[in-house]
């Protein structure tokens, strides 16, 4: 592993930049802008309105996800020739979802000197405004935009103790909302954060079961940009829970069959665990299960 800085060069200064709000720019982000040889940046029509209004007036480079590994290297022979280099992204915290790894790992490789400015970034933000548990949080970024590997993707998170944190677009966040009521437990408490920082800033606490409908009744809860927070997994049981669809399938088949056919078929068609559907079906037809009739039974 290299540790020594090559005495001559230059330091990668890692720029949080503000998620909407132009004031939220920090004092030394400022400076450090002001002070570098040029910045490297995702795109430079969006980047330099920011930078014009705080006088900063830097040579701007593109660094996208399309000239990365090119750029990067070239950014690369800058630093180790002495010039200090800003990256920002468009929005938020480099790297978070944003360019800058090949950069980041290529300098460190070099031994050059990286110093993170910190700042905005959207899931901080949402999550220290949720209400749900933020010491041990597990960021997921943007769910799969197929349906089909979005629900795999979430029942691989079915048993996640701690609270999720997604990044999500507005054409996909109504339909991303049922494919999770489809997944996880009706109950989980559920956050939305739209617009953080933002003039039409909307956090709302919900569930996974009532987040969908909150969306389909209300088109403003449907545009801008988006953080989604789901609780972790509480408990045994609840990890076990039918999901909605799950219970709602498990409902239909108990309206024509007995509740040990019933579970047969539930499992069948969902795949869901058998002793799980068999309480369901037991609170769903008499209220809770009968004295002698152990759920080992099924
Ligand atoms: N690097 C950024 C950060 O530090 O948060 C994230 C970049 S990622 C490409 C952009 C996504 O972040 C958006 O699609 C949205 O999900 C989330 N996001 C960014 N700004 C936001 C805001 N003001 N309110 C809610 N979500 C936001």
């Amino acid at each position: 592993m290299k540790c020594e800085t090559p005495s001559a060069s230059g330091v990668l200064y890692l720029v949080a930049t503000p998620i909407g709000n132009l004031g939220d720019l920090g004092f030394r982000a400022v400076e450090v802008l002001k002070a570098v040889a040029l910045i490297a940046c995702e795109d430079t029509r969006h980047s330099r309105p920011l930078l014009d209004h705080y006088g900063i007036d830097r040579p701007l480079v593109a660094l996208h996800e399309h000239n990365e590994n090119k750029m990067s290297a070239r950014l690369i022979e800058r630093l180790l020739a002495g010039e200090s280099v800003g990256l920002v992204s468009d929005a938020g915290t480099p790297l978070i979802n944003d360019p800058g790894y090949p950069l980041v790992r290529q300098a460190r490789e070099a031994g050059i000197r990286i110093s993170p400015i910190p700042g905005p970034c959207a899931l901080i933000a949402a999550l220290s405004a949720s209400g749900l548990p933020g010491h041990r949080f597990a960021f997921e970024g943007f769910p799969p935009r197929k349906s089909a590997a979005r629900r795999t993707f979430f029942k691989a998170l079915l048993a996640e103790t701690r609270t999720q944190i997604f990044y999500e677009a507005s054409h996909r966040v109504e339909e991303t909302l049922r494919d999770a009521a489809l997944v996880f437990p009706a109950t989980r408490r559920l956050v939305i954060g739209r617009e953080l920082t933002k003039r039409y800033e909307t956090l709302v606490s919900t569930t996974v079961g009532e987040a969908p409908g909150l969306l389909a009744a209300d088109p403003e809860m449907r545009l801008g940009e988006f953080v989604l927070l789901i609780e972790g997994a509480t408990d045994r049981l609840e990890t076990e829970a039918l999901t909605p669809e799950q219970a709602r399938i498990l409902g239909l088949l108990l309206r024509d069959h007995s509740v040990k056919s019933a579970v047969n078929l539930t499992v069948e068609i969902t795949g869901a665990r058998r002793d799980a559907v068999y309480r369901e079906a037991l609170r769903l037809s008499s209220g809770g299960p009968e004295a002698g009739e152990p759920e080992s039974a099924y």
